[in-house]
């Protein structure tokens, strides 16, 4: 018997997938449009499970996940999920310095913000340079789900509290589910 929580995160992000080819016997058109910058309105359900429900008879309690709906939107919200590999990088980012985003508490380091302590708040550099979260993959949604995955694993560990399986809505109509087997 297993019990098994999730909780849905909904939220604006915009990417590139650099490495998109299509096969033409499979796809309309060979239009590799996932290679522009584009946005999307995502969302993402997280399940949990545990070996055993706590004392007061559950995984964990919703709440626990409060920590991830504040990062979600201090770090991925409205922001442009770019890989640090993309061929383009250094055309959009230049040379600027990388500062770790951690998981709150842990030392997981899940991406990079840029350092902008050299700009002044109020001008059109900083407000274009603190819309990027810097990842080390290409920002499918395939990545993307286990991305997150294995960061809320690091952060529920200490309750006792494992990631199932994460479910990222690209589209309404467009899904990727990781399992973390
Ligand atoms: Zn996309």
């Amino acid at each position: 018997m297993t019990h098994i929580i999730d909780k849905a995160f909904e939220f604006c992000y915009g990417h590139r997938v650099h490495t998109q080819t299509l096969n033409g016997e499979y796809a309309a058109d060979l239009k590799c449009a996932c290679r522009h910058l584009h946005g999307h309105e995502g969302r993402m359900t997280v399940h949990l499970t545990a070996d055993q429900l706590d004392a007061t008879g559950m995984i964990t309690d919703f709440r626990h996940l409060e920590w991830l709906k504040k990062w979600i939107n201090d770090y991925i919200d409205h922001q442009f999920v770019l890989d640090r590999n993309d061929p383009l990088y250094s055309q959009m980012i230049g040379d600027r310095k990388l500062i770790p985003v951690t998981i709150p508490n842990t030392d997981h380091v899940a991406g990079w913000h840029l350092d902008l302590t050299d700009l002044d708040p109020n001008t059109p550099e900083y407000e274009y340079y603190e819309g990027f979260m810097i990842v080390d993959f290409v920002p499918t949604s395939e990545n993307l789900s286990s991305w997150m995955a294995g960061l809320v694993e690091k952060k529920m560990a200490k309750l006792g509290v494992t990631v199932q399986r994460v479910e990222w809505y690209e589209t309404p109509k467009s899904r990727s589910v990781f399992y973390n087997d």
